[in-house]
């Protein structure tokens, strides 16, 4: 079994509800079983800034799917939550992307592992220090807690809201 870190954001519409459906159908997938999900945090949006602000969160799972498997089914489940095509950095239903897979260290075009901005944006590291602050990044070394503590990005994360309840049994 493998661990898993997936960060998600919405900033459209009923954000929290694009985002509970995300969880809803990756933790009733096969495969798949939740550990645990941070708290929801009201973000400002990083790169294409004439947006709305962002609900972002990170949660943690243990899988049995190898990495590319996982990577299939988040690109599958943000096209059933309706994500549209938009710009780069663009407005979206819901954004999934995988974090950190375990120890593993890949860079192809379709897949790369630890997510290679992660360790450079708060909207990130603020859920994930929160729920898994030990957890060490395969490239950088340091812990998530660590990566935090040297971050320098202005960008405001704000406390939102508790972590969403999941029914992981529909
Ligand atoms: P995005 O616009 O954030 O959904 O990402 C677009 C593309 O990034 C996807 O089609 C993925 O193939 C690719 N990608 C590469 N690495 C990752 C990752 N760690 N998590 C999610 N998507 C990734």
């Amino acid at each position: 079994m493998a661990h898993a870190y997936i960060g998600f954001g919405s900033n459209i519409d009923d954000r929290l509800h694009y985002i509970t459906q995300a969880l809803r159908l990756l933790l009733n997938a096969a495969d798949i079983s939740l550990i645990k999900i941070s708290s929801l945090y009201e973000t400002e949006p990083v790169g294409y800034e004439e947006q709305g602000w962002f609900l972002n969160g990170v949660v943690a799972i243990e899988t049995s799917l190898p990495v590319h498997q996982l990577l299939t089914l988040l690109k599958r489940i943000e096209a059933a939550v309706g994500r549209q095509h938009r710009v780069r950095w663009g407005p979206r239903e819901v954004d999934l992307d995988l974090l950190i897979y375990d120890h593993c260290c890949i860079d192809t075009p379709k897949l790369t592992v630890p997510h290679p901005e992660m360790h450079q944006r708060s909207f990130v590291l603020v859920p994930f220090a929160e729920i898994a602050p030990d957890v060490r990044h395969p490239l950088l070394g340091q812990n998530v807690r660590t990566l935090l503590s040297n971050l320098n990005d202005a960008k405001t994360v704000k406390l939102a809201a508790p972590p969403p309840k999941i029914d992981a049994r529909m």
